[in-house]
């Protein structure tokens, strides 16, 4: 019986639950064994591996973070290092591996695979989604679910206060989360890394705000851009009468229930990356796009250039006017 090993590594992010359930529920009803190893690539090289049955994966589902920890691990990056990693998911029987992450784990999981021969496949778990060979990652859409529950209450007491609010989101350096939070959010003014942004311009809008007695102004800041901090700044050195706070939501992003839309997708990688060790494929990522799971070679998904949304950016600009 053929046995593979699933790591989660990187960033964490509310979904990766549902795709080592489905990737172990998978491969057993396949006749698989499956092994989880501890804290990613670490967990190899410090031979932390469990085996995992149907159990192991019961009342995981619905739970944010990752059962089998996340670690980053800087002397993966060493080959002498991989060949030793190999070596020892040799000894565990391993032959083929799914690494959930992001980029910085497929690539890892790409050198591995072409120096030793261990078949490797990704599944892209980040909540920032900025891996560009899928249109979607596991843990975007929960965490910005969340970014919108929290803009929501800050818009609540922003709106009794007659007050201006900078909510800075996760991202890295894309501006995914703030996109969309921002539009779904109804904030007035979103403020992107991908998007050429002026201080006066959005000081303007606050005022024009303002003068058509706006009662509260949302203003939506990747974290990829500037603090929410520095921005406050900017704006109070404009417009010194100005009733401003600013929030950054920091951490709550990264953890929580997993939505809908995270568990069916995780659900769908999972099972598919198992059919691709199954085919025998290797340095394969798994990715969906125009809502289809598909596949792409590793070093091809890593060069992929994702286009941004600029349509629903502008779209938000049209609605908050
Ligand atoms: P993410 O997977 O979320 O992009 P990182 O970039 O931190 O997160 O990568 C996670 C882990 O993947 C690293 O700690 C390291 O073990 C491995 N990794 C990252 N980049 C490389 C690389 N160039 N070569 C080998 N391993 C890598």
């Amino acid at each position: 019986m053929k046995t593979i090993g699933i790591l989660t590594s990187g960033g964490d992010a509310p979904g990766m639950n549902a795709a080592i359930r489905a990737v172990v529920r998978t491969a057993i009803y396949n006749g698989l064994k499956v092994k989880g190893i501890m804290r990613g690539y670490a967990g190899i090289l410090q031979g932390e591996f469990i085996d995992m049955n149907l159990s192991s994966v019961a009342d995981i589902l619905q739970r944010g973070g990752t059962i089998l920890r996340t670690a980053r691990c800087e002397e993966f990056k060493q080959k002498e290092v991989r060949k030793k990693a190999a070596e020892i998911l040799k000894t565990h029987g391993i032959e083929g591996l799914i690494v959930i992450g992001g980029d910085g784990s497929f690539r890892g999981a790409q050198l591995l695979s072409s120096e030793t021969g261990v078949n490797t496949i990704g599944i892209p778990g980040t909540i920032d989604n900025d891996i560009s060979c899928s249109d979607y990652t596991i843990g975007f859409d929960t965490a910005c679910n969340t970014a919108i529950d929290a803009i929501n209450k800050i818009r609540d007491t922003a709106t009794s206060h007659e007050r201006a609010n900078i909510i800075e989101v996760m991202g890295r350096n894309a501006g995914y989360i703030a996109l969309y939070a921002g539009v779904a959010g109804g904030a007035e003014i979103i403020i992107l890394p991908e998007v050429q942004w002026n201080i006066n311009e959005i000081c303007e809008k606050i005022t024009y705000g303002i003068k058509r007695k706006k009662l509260h102004h949302i203003i939506v800041l990747a974290e990829g851009v500037i603090s929410a901090a520095e921005l406050d700044k900017m704006i109070r050195e404009r417009l010194p009468k100005l009733d401003l706070r600013h929030t950054t939501l920091g951490y709550i992003q990264r953890g929580g229930a997993p939505s809908v839309m995270d568990r069916i997708l995780a659900s769908k990688m999972g099972a598919r990356a198992v059919e691709l060790i199954l085919e025998n494929k290797s340095q394969r990522v798994v990715s969906i796009r125009n809502n289809k799971i598909v596949d792409d070679d590793i070093n091809s998904a890593l060069s992929m250039k994702k286009e941004f949304n600029y349509n629903l950016y502008e779209l938000s600009k049209i609605l908050s006017i």
